[in-house]
Order: C-alpha cells, then sequence, then structure tokens
C-alpha cells in the first residue's frame, strides 16, 4: 500500500457506455477521446478497454500521449490533434500516429518527416468551421488543401481525414451549430472539387454532445470522449443511459473526539458547535479535490453524506460525523455512479460551477488506478 487513495475504474461501465454511443452514431465508426490520461481514468487500460469494446480508433491531443499509447501496446489508429512544429513528428509517424494538420506550415514540416523517416504520413486537414481554435479558418482552407494534395502526390503525406471541432453541441438550439454544420459542408465540397475527398477519406465532426444529440453531425466518424467514461454531455438533458466509471475511495487516515466550538482546518472556517467526531480524508487539492470545495462538496462516510468541514488543503480535508462511528480505516467515497449514495461527479461539478470533466482530469497522480 503506498498512497491511501485509488479510482476504482469500472471497465463494464465503459464497455457499456461505449456501446450507447456506437448505437446513437448510427453505424459509423467510434473514435474514443483518451487524452488527459483518458479524461483521468488512466491511458492506456482505458484506451485497451475501449478498443476491446469497439473504439475503431483513438484520439488524443499531444502526440507525446499518442506514443504512450504505443509504449503501452496500443496498436489501433491513433490521431493526435495539438501539434507543433518542433514535436516529436518523427517518432510519431515511426510510430504509425496520424496526425492533424491546420496549416501549411504544419503540413509542410510533416511532409519533412516523412521524407526524413521513409514513412508516409497520414493526415487529417483541420478546418475551422466555428469554434476558432485550431484548424484553418475557411480563407485558408483552399491553400491548405492545394499543398495537402500537392505533398500527397510526392508521395510522403496521405490525406487520411477531413475534420472539425463542435463549438455549442451541448447547447441544444444554439445557433452556432447548424453554422458549423454548413460550413464543414463547404470545405468537403471544396475538397471534393480538389480531389482531397476520395471515398476513403473519413469526414468527422462529432465530440460526445452531437453524437448524442445531433445525428446531421455524425458523417464518417464521431469522436467522443467524456461519455465513454459515462459522464454526460448535456446534464440537463439526463444521463443518456450512460454509467459513470470513476468512483474515487479513500480511508479515513484518523478520527478524533474534539468539544464544541473547535476551530477546524486553515482559517477556521468551520467551528464544532457541539462535542464531535471529526474524520480525517488523506486527499486535497493537489489530488484533484478543489479547494473551492471547502465547506461545500460532500462524500459519503459512516454511512452518511458528510459535507467537508472547512478548508481542503493540499493533502486532506476534514468531515464531521457528529457523534457516528468512524475509525481509521473506514472507507471514504467521494464521487462515484451514485447507486450506493455517494455522490456523483456531476453533483460535484454542480456545486463547483464547472463541468465533470474538469472534475475526472483533475484527479492527481497520488491517486492509485484500479481497474474493476
Ligand atoms: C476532447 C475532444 C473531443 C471529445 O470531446 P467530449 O466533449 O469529451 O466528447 C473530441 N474532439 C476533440 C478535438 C477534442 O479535443
Amino acid at each position: 500500500m503506498s498512497y491511501p487513495s485509488e479510482a476504482r475504474v469500472d471497465t463494464a461501465a465503459i464497455r457499456h457506455n461505449i456501446a450507447v454511443l456506437r448505437e446513437h452514431a448510427g453505424g459509423v465508426p467510434l473514435m474514443a477521446a483518451v487524452k488527459a490520461d483518458a479524461y483521468g481514468h488512466g491511458l492506456v487500460p482505458c484506451a485497451k478497454v475501449c478498443v476491446e469494446a469497439g473504439a475503431a480508433r483513438l484520439g488524443t491531443a499531444f502526440i507525446e500521449e499518442a506514443l504512450a499509447l504505443r509504449a503501452g501496446g496500443v496498436t489501433a489508429p491513433v490521431l493526435s490533434w495539438i501539434i507543433s512544429s518542433d514535436d516529436r513528428l518523427d517518432d510519431a509517424l515511426l510510430a504509425d500516429v496520424e496526425l492533424s494538420a491546420g496549416t501549411v506550415r504544419l503540413l509542410d514540416d510533416i511532409a519533412a518527416a516523412a521524407r526524413r523517416t521513409g514513412r508516409t504520413a497520414r493526415v487529417h486537414l483541420k478546418v475551422d468551421t466555428g469554434i476558432s481554435r485550431g484548424g484553418a479558418p475557411a480563407a485558408r482552407w483552399p491553400e491548405l488543401v492545394d499543398r495537402a494534395l500537392a505533398v500527397q502526390a510526392e508521395g510522403t503525406v496521405e490525406i487520411v481525414g477531413i475534420w472539425s471541432h463542435m463549438a455549442c453541441a451541448d447547447i441544444p438550439g444554439h445557433p452556432s451549430i447548424e453554422v458549423q454544420v454548413q460550413r464543414f459542408d463547404e470545405a468537403v465540397t471544396l475538397a471534393e472539387k480538389a480531389g482531397a475527398c476520395g471515398s476513403h477519406v473519413i469526414r468527422h465532426l462529432a465530440n460526445s454532445a452531437a453524437t448524442l444529440t445531433l445525428p446531421q453531425t455524425r458523417y464518417d466518424m464521431v469522436r467522443s470522449g467524456i461519455a465513454v467514461y459515462g459522464l454526460s454531455p448535456i446534464p440537463e438533458l439526463g444521463d443518456f443511459g450512460l454509467r459513470p466509471a470513476m468512483t474515487l475511495v479513500t480511508r479515513i487516515t484518523m478520527a478524533k473526539r474534539v468539544p464544541a466550538g473547535t476551530g477546524v482546518s486553515y482559517g477556521h472556517m468551520y467551528v464544532t458547535d457541539r462535542e464531535t467526531t471529526l474524520g480525517q480524508v488523506p486527499l486535497g487539492y493537489a489530488d484533484g479535490v478543489p479547494r473551492h470545495g471547502s465547506g461545500l462538496l460532500e462524500v459519503l462516510a459512516a454511512g452518511r453524506r458528510r459535507r467537508v468541514a472547512g478548508r481542503v488543503c493540499m493533502d486532506q480535508f476534514m468531515i464531521d460525523v457528529g457523534d457516528d462511528p468512524l475509525s481509521e480505516g473506514d472507507e471514504v467515497i467521494l464521487f462515484g455512479p451514485g447507486t450506493n449514495g455517494e455522490p456523483t461527479a456531476q453533483e460535484w461539478a454542480d456545486a463547483l460551477g464547472t463541468i465533470t470533466h474538469e472534475i475526472v482530469t483533475g484527479i492527481g497522480a497520488r491517486v492509485r488506478r484500479v481497474y474493476v
């Protein structure tokens, strides 16, 4: 036993969620986003479960993450999409990692890496249809397509995909949704006319929210992240039958009786109003329990929900269980699927004014990932 805390990852839940997503995808293949350590769930083990469950491809933000997949023995197709010219492009090509390019400059750098390594670079051309992050704006799209055709003709690059990313797919009815679909169609049409969008080229646009609610965004593949891990991309529309995969568990490291009027944790934000039992929970903001959750977040301990008593510290926080029995070693569930009365990551996100992505990706390296 090293650290006392575990993120238990329910691999059956991930399989179930992939099945739910594939059903919504209406027959087109699914790319599972496994960036950020599979949203905190553990990169390689989760990637393997996703592939076994039928994900056709994996997606990472960075080449480094894709190389970690390869080092872990994952052979499925992988696309990385936040790439810079000084990146490990050669290593990516040698490891059969597909790369996104949204600028002529990056495309040229990728082609140069292909010449150096003798590998054909498999590239997904990215068009910005309205999120204004990576991706060529409409005005630069024709030159990106032309340059891609030129390096494809010389044999260094193969155009594998044309893609874009949604800005507001999680806001039902947002006017930008149809605008993005229309712009994507226009970009695809331009590429088709130029001869850069043959029948083998994969067009992809949808994230989890779009996969579950916007069938017009499916094209040839959907890319899902948060829903793979069982968290709803649009909580106000419900859970879509998804099952949260992560349960964050730890053990009480100390329990003690204290008198009324005892100030608890930094700043004495919490003062006991009676003689009571305090429990020390060995997880803090360095582990992904946000300090904003001081006096706010709930956990399940000694059979009931307990609110964090006072400040969340770097490595720990306290709970007040009153006169209920509590001992060192007792289990504390911070969040999970909610089936045993514990809070959900969604409840934490709601309490903190954020989204579940930030909760699960925030779980730190001192928390062991265990697969059940
Ligand atoms: C993270 C990401 C996804 C997955 O998004 P979810 O909302 O988690 O489904 C898809 N595409 C890109 C480009 C991403 O960065």
